[in-house]
């Protein structure tokens, strides 16, 4: 099943509503994934603009 992704912050989201910027914007429609543990540590969090650990696509189209 494909997984869906917020718009507005790139996270992978279950629910209905994204968990960390509360959008409500989806896309079935992505590219890359970057697992994020430790956003103050890591680099392409910083360059994405992650502030929360979690699972992220690298691009929405
Ligand atoms: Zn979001």
């Amino acid at each position: 099943m494909a997984e869906k992704v917020c718009r507005a912050c790139h996270r992978f989201v279950k629910e209905g509503v994204c968990p960390v910027c509360k959008g409500t914007s989806f896309s079935w429609t992505w590219k890359g994934i970057v697992i994020v543990n430790d956003p103050n540590n890591s680099a392409i969090a910083k360059h994405m603009g992650i502030t929360a650990p979690g699972k992220y696509c690298i691009l929405v189209k």
